[in-house]
């Protein structure tokens, strides 16, 4: 049986972590945001809804998350990087990213997700039966540039 709380408990306690009010409140501005958030802005946000929420819980928390893989970090060395939330078991906005190295724009595309997903799960079960390993999730970046900066470049 499966917790009643949302899917990151079940993650939580796989990890052994435990479920804190800022941590619940973290993940929940993780949840609920669409575009790839910096940490300035989650802090922002978390601290509004409890203010005794700082920028170092943000930032412990974020390290926390992405050495599970529970969040991606695109850090561009510009001192903005920017989170996402991955992994959330059965999204409808799995998607994969187009990062354009000049611009740093993250274009999310869910095209040929379905085209994926049977290539995937081969290689899934392939890789966890070879390595004994337990895949949660993926994530699939192109690097590159976009139109507009190729067109600068031309
Ligand atoms: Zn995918
Ligand atoms: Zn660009
Ligand atoms: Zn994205």
């Amino acid at each position: 049986m499966r917790g009643r709380g949302p899917w990151w408990h079940d993650r939580f306690q796989e990890y052994g972590w435990r479920i804190t009010p800022s941590r619940e409140i973290i993940m929940d501005v993780l949840h609920n945001t669409k575009e790839h958030i910096n940490a300035s802005d989650i802090y922002i946000k978390a601290h509004a809804m409890n203010p005794a929420i700082g920028l170092t819980t943000v930032y412990r928390t974020l390290e926390m998350l992405e050495k599970t893989g529970m969040v991606q970090k695109f850090d561009f060395g510009d001192g903005m990087a920017r989170y996402e939330l991955i992994n959330n078991p059965g999204a409808k906005d799995h998607h994969h990213h187009l990062i354009c190295m000049n611009c740093k724009r993250i274009i999310d595309y869910t095209e040929f997700i379905d085209d994926e997903i049977d290539f995937i799960e081969k290689t899934q079960s392939k890789l966890s039966k070879k390595y004994n390993f337990k895949i949660a999730g993926h994530m699939i970046n192109f690097y590159g540039l976009c139109e507009q900066c190729s067109k600068a470049m031309a």
